[in-house]
């Protein structure tokens, strides 16, 4: 069987950062989320998140130290709420408990409600529709803002 471009790319990159973008992303087009979010300040959060270029401690912990050994992705656990998850975009965008009520807003703002959490967090980030694209990246960059102004009050 043949593979395309981003079948390579996940088996070459294996758990890297390509691993969270193939959850939601399965062809090579320009993405409509570009054209249809107009607030720039909301795309680039999204584009940052979706791409792993964020604070998030997924990737920052990659320069975390710890016995001179680079933090490993299973210790990189949320600094921002008490569920012992480790801080990836799938935490950041459906499980922190810093963004319950950002969350809430949005998924009733979108009818979302029925959905499990690994839909919702592939129905999200792959910005289908311009109404998902535009208020999953105001979500987004709410939850930065969030994240930037609160005190890590965990560990
Ligand atoms: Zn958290």
């Amino acid at each position: 069987m043949k593979k395309n471009g981003l079948d390579t790319c996940y088996h070459q990159w294996g758990n890297g950062v390509i691993c969270t973008y193939g959850k939601f992303k399965r062809t090579l087009e320009c993405e409509k989320y570009l054209q249809y979010v107009d607030n720039t300040s909301d795309r680039i959060s999204l584009t940052r998140l979706r791409i792993s270029a964020h604070s998030v401690r997924i990737e920052r912990g990659r320069y975390e130290r710890v016995d001179n050994k680079v933090l490993s992705a299973e210790d990189r656990i949320c600094k921002y709420c008490n569920t012992g998850e480790i801080e990836d975009e799938h935490h950041f965008v459906i499980n922190c408990k810093l963004y319950d009520n950002l969350r809430s807003d949005l998924i009733n703002r979108l009818s979302l409600s029925n959905l499990s959490k690994a839909n919702l967090f592939r129905v999200l980030m792959s910005c289908n529709t311009k109404d998902t694209a535009v208020e999953f990246s105001k979500y987004v960059n709410e939850c930065f803002k969030k994240r930037t102004n609160s005190t890590s009050s965990f560990m």
